[in-house]
């Protein structure tokens, strides 16, 4: 799962020494101050008392360039981090509305986060007002509210009358739309819905007759594709003895009725009602739009973000019947992503196409996905000109699930650890990977090895991870 981070902003400006007057009434609450209790007990160590200034002049200002004074704690408790820091810093990701305070949770549970940040908010802010003189207390209002997302870069594509003819749309994830892509995730169903679309029409028999091999998959896919609406049943009268197609029915009841039943084959003479009757199918509307430009995978690849976290607000998908363009923009947590979908392999002649739009958009990650592979040279070609971080490619959609699971997490990682930035400035510690490694899903086995050192591993997973943790939101557009 992705993490989940619970920012709420409050229009209180704070000063540094008032926040550290409200730290000790926190604790005694029962949230402790990691920062401060670090603090204390590097004091404590030195025989010297809790009041004295630890940091010097100089560290404060480099914390906070402008006039803004800098501040925060981290609070560990249970599974989860929160956190209360000053965020008027210019470091901050995405500042409030020009509010000073904020306070969060992080967390890898969803369930009452939205409670717990606000029990949070209300011990912070009876703390503020315990430590702080009643005259100022007097001014604060803590209007605590949630950082609305930003949807800038996504809205600009959404917006109507550009000179193009392109249009974007937020996803509509319907049961149906889901069932019907998850369908065609299968090759062989696709495959199947390629031959009956092609010829308007085809028999059950027929197409099974070309699978011989694999009889038991071909007949479950053709009963996938009929649940999920995407191929209509329908009864195709053949003449008994000559093998002639006479016509199709949706209903064969029909044929009992004397103005159908009574119809003569113009082959044998017989009457209708004496032929014979054979399954078959055609395509339905449902099943022409999915298949039509890929839609369907377009549509999987938004179900599968939706799935990890991603809000479908956050997302736009290309509607254009002409021009091209990327089809899938996604604006998430501070980060816009760009995703271009190939059924079959995306080769070197997608490549020019694909860095123009690269070029024009500028996505902080640009994403190919593919339900075969991306051939080595447009691997090549695509390395070669990136010019931030190289595109992601996902090949096959088995992994890609995977894929885009792990860049949900470590965008998710990332934001958190940008809204803890101020503390990371302020202590100079390594925050980021403390949050890291504290949520890390599977932790890796660090043993205290007795036997000598290992010569380093450039492939070891630390750097990889730290690698991304450098990933972060970018500053916002002021
Ligand atoms: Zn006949």
């Amino acid at each position: 799962m992705m993490l989940e981070t619970r920012p709420l902003t409050a229009n209180v400006t704070l000063k540094m020494h008032e926040f550290r007057k409200a730290l000790p009434v926190l604790r005694e609450q029962g949230w402790i101050p990691a920062v401060l209790q670090a603090e204390h007990e590097f004091l404590r160590l030195a025989g010297v008392g809790e009041t004295l200034a630890l940091r010097t002049h100089n560290a404060l200002q480099a914390a906070s360039p402008q006039d803004h004074p800098a501040f925060g704690d981290l609070f560990f408790r249970g599974a989860d981090i929160y956190y209360c820091v000053s965020a008027s810093s210019p470091m901050r990701a995405s500042g409030p509305r020009g509010g000073a305070l904020e306070v969060g949770l992080i967390s890898k549970n969803p369930a009452d986060a939205d409670k717990r940040v606000r029990t949070f908010a209300a011990a912070v802010e009876m703390a503020v007002m315990t430590a702080v003189e009643a005259p100022r207390a007097q001014e604060m209002t803590f209007d605590w509210a949630p950082p609305k997302p930003d949807r800038s870069r996504i809205a600009d594509l959404e917006a109507p009358g550009g000179k193009s003819e392109l249009r974007f749309v937020a996803p509509k994830m319907g049961r149906e739309l889901v069932r019907g892509a998850a369908a065609l995730a299968e090759p062989l169903a696709r495959e199947i819905l390629d031959e009956i679309s092609l010829a308007g029409f085809s028999r059950m028999r027929d197409v099974l007759a070309a699978r011989q091999s694999k009889l038991d998959a071909a007949q479950e896919a053709l009963d996938k594709l009929r649940r999920a609406g995407l191929i209509t049943l329908e009864h195709l009268l053949e003449c008994k003895k000559y093998g002639t197609p006479l016509t199709r029915l949706s209903d064969p009841d029909k044929l009992q009725t004397p103005e159908v039943g009574a119809l003569v084959c113009p082959s044998c003479g017989g009457h209708f009602l004496d032929e014979s009757l054979c399954e078959g199918f055609s395509v339905s509307d449902a099943g022409k739009r999915l298949a039509r430009k890929a839609h369907w995978l377009r549509t999987l690849i938004m179900y599968k973000l939706a799935e990890l976290g991603v809000p479908l607000e956050s997302m736009l998908q290309n509607v254009s019947e002409s021009g091209e363009d990327v089809d899938i923009a996604v604006e998430f947590l501070g980060r816009f992503w760009t995703f271009e979908v190939k059924q079959g392999d995306f080769t070197a002649g997608d490549v020019v196409g694909f860095n123009n739009r690269c070029a024009r958009h500028r996505p902080q990650k640009a994403f190919v996905v593919s339900t075969a592979k991306v051939t080595p040279d447009a691997k090549r070609l695509l390395g070669e000109a990136a010019t931030g971080d190289p595109p992601v490619c996902l090949e096959g959609l088995t992994k890609a699930g995977e894929a885009l699971r792990a860049e949900v997490y470590a965008a998710s990682l990332g934001y958190a650890c940008g809204r803890l930035q101020v503390i990371e400035d302020i202590t100079g510690y390594d925050v980021a990977r403390v949050a890291a490694a504290r949520f890390e899903e599977e932790a890796p086995v660090r043993r205290h090895s007795i036997e000598p050192p290992q010569p380093p591993d450039p492939e070891k997973q630390s750097a990889s991870s730290t690698a991304k943790l450098r990933d972060r939101p970018i500053p916002q557009k002021q």
